[in-house]
């Protein structure tokens, strides 16, 4: 590994110096919009039809096809096998409106539910888009699902059409004589049977002109399942009106400027590629690079260089595996066009922010802390603002957070509890489809719940803890595994790590730590020995993990979260749940 340099890490500060800043952030003055803010305000970012209706593909695509940015490059497309397609905002607008009308010809109803199950592609995107315009219910799915969440997927939705491809649907017809409600199937490629749609030859005898569809405000654009990190994913459902906050934040948090390259690389099958890999990017007009294909360091930071990406936008999981990976890949790219990097999806360790900091030219990671159910970016490091790295940062202008008891009562500076938000956003889900139940809990004593454990320090930064469900009591004390992570991931031997509480007659519970090494470290007494000092040194004497296990690999999701449930149903034997979005 290089030499560790620290010239913008001041203690615990990432200081920001605006003259050293290459573009000027669109949000200059943090403190003061928190003040003045209003959201009928930011209503003004998006066009709308008379009547206050609205349609956010409209915004999304139509409002630029039809003005300057007509013939501007929305799309850089990477299959990362090697073809590159680019397609100007004109040529997605036109996509677009032929799907809408292939939707039209098979008689799909307003708001019916049209679901995706496509590798990433310009299809994946248009047909995406189409079906928000044209008044459906928009849902991608990963495309590493596996027959058992495609069935509860679609069935839970009742979805009526889906849209895959000649090698996918393979995994759709295991379970399709479980789908009662699902009509269409629509196919991309040349294996169509009879009883499909074939999406070329339909597409190619549509008109291009389609007309977006003028929709409530509160009337539902797309639905997403949660990445079933606590237990089975949940179908949540979010309004045409989202596309306002979609839109604000991707303009003062990730802060895109008319000339910028931006990358976010989340698949569409879950939230972060929906808001910040579709709807907020291309409502700004900005040109987006999408990138198919695995994991794989060179490719990604060839990616940077290649298409001059300037914002980044990535998860944890990432970044940890670019890390393992040792500096001297990074080395051999130019990566000068960055100007900003985002993460979300998981605590941010500091090591992974301070990393950035060598490997980028000092420029460190924002985390950006939301959740499928806010269906926008709420707690955040804005550019303007200094970082400390491990914090979610401060909450969005017109957002109130806090941290609250069981009852409602809010807690002070320093004292951890449940991450609560006083309701009534743009972007929050309205439903959690056919589950009243489980979207009423949610909401008590005036605020939501957002089911992680956080606090706040005396500059009012937010820091993460854990899930709710993953706090650990050891000893009579309160230990977040995410704090015991970030110290772990620092010991050069370790890669990646996940912490639980393991019961003990003793302590109550003890720490177990299940632990992936870099490569090059093996295995042996010594070497955990080491690494329970290293922790100790870091943090309170009670909060190291008094078991190691080392583990060939952490359970994750398929959008890279560790499953500390998995983990700890492992350990204990207990039942493991629902494992429909378990990565292989
Ligand atoms: P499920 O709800 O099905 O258990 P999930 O909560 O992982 O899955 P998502 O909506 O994709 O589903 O993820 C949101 C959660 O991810 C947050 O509640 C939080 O726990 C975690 N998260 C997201 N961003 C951050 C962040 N910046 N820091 C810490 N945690 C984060
Ligand atoms: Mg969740």
């Amino acid at each position: 590994m290089a030499e560790k340099s620290t010239e913008l890490i001041h203690g615990d500060l990432v200081k920001k110096d605006p003259t050293k800043l290459r573009l000027k952030p669109n949000l200059q003055n943090y403190e003061q919009l928190r003040k003045t803010f209003k959201w009928s305000d930011a209503d003004k970012e998006v066009e709308w039809f008379p009547g206050g209706k609205l349609n956010a593909a409209y915004n999304v695509i139509d409002r630029h096809a039809k003005g300057s940015r007509k013939n501007k490059i929305a799309l850089i497309f990477d299959d990362g096998e090697g073809h590159t397609q680019k397609l100007t905002f004109q040529q997605l607008y036109e996509m677009m409106n032929r799907f809408a009308n292939v939707m039209k010809k098979l008689g799909i109803k307003r708001q019916d539910r049209v679901f995706f199950f496509l590798q990433r592609s310009p299809e994946l995107y248009a047909g995406f888009l189409a079906a928000i315009k044209y008044g459906a219910i928009a849902s991608p799915m990963f495309p590493a699902f596996g027959p058992d969440a495609i069935r509860d997927r679609l069935l839970d939705s009742g979805a009526v059409a889906l849209v895959t491809d000649s090698d996918l649907k393979k995994r759709v017809y295991e379970v399709k004589n479980l789908l009662p409600e699902l009509k269409h199937m629509i196919i991309v490629g040349k294996d169509v049977a009879a009883g499909e749609v074939s999406w070329e030859k339909e597409m190619a005898a549509a008109s291009d002109k389609f007309d977006a569809v003028p929709m409530d405000p509160e009337e539902f654009m797309y639905m997403l399942y949660t990445s079933g990190t606590t237990g089975k994913p949940k179908g949540v459902v979010h309004a045409h009106k989202g596309i306002v906050q979609a839109h604000l934040t991707t303009k003062m948090v990730l802060d895109v400027h008319e000339e910028d390259v931006y990358w976010c690389g989340a698949d569409l099958g879950w939230v972060t590629g929906v808001v910040y890999g579709v709807l907020g990017p291309w409502s700004n007009g900005t040109t987006q690079v999408g990138l198919g294909g695995r994991f794989d360091p060179d490719r990604w930071y060839k990616t940077i260089q290649d298409y001059k990406v300037s914002i980044w936008y990535t998860a944890p999981t990432a970044v940890r595996m670019l890390m393992a990976r040792g500096d001297e890949i990074p080395a051999k790219y130019n990566l000068s066009s960055l100007r900003a990097l985002y993460c979300v999806g998981e605590p941010l360790n500091p090591e992974g922010v301070k990393w950035a900091q060598e490997v980028f030219d000092n420029k460190p990671f924002h985390d950006t802390w939301w959740q499928t159910e806010t269906g926008s970016i709420l707690i955040t490091n804005f550019p303007e603002m200094d970082i400390k790295p491990g914090s979610m940062g401060k909450p969005l202008p017109g957002i109130e957070a806090a941290i609250v008891d069981e009852t409602g009562k809010v807690l002070g500076q320093g004292q951890e509890g449940n991450l609560a938000l006083r309701p009534g956003w743009p972007a929050m889900m309205r439903q959690i489809w056919k589950n009243p139940a489980k979207y009423n809990e949610c909401f008590r004593n005036g605020w939501y719940y957002t089911g992680d454990t956080a606090q706040i320090d005396k500059d009012g930064y937010f820091w993460y803890v854990g899930r709710a469900d993953d706090v650990i009591k050891t000893s009579g004390e309160r230990v977040g595994p995410f704090e015991v992570e970030s110290a772990l991931i620092e010991h050069p031997a370790v890669a990646e790590a996940g912490v639980i509480g393991k019961p003990d007659e003793l302590r109550g519970n003890i720490i177990k730590a299940f632990i992936v090494l870099t490569p090059g470290y093996s295995d042996s007494p010594q070497l955990k020995e080491d690494i329970q000092k290293f922790v100790k040194t870091k943090l309170a004497g009670h909060a190291f993990p008094r078991e190691i296990e080392i583990v060939k690999t952490l359970p994750k999701t398929r959008s890279g979260k560790i499953m500390r449930r998995l983990l700890r149903a492992r350990e204990l034997g207990l039942p493991i749940g629902d494992t429909s979005t378990l990565e292989d």
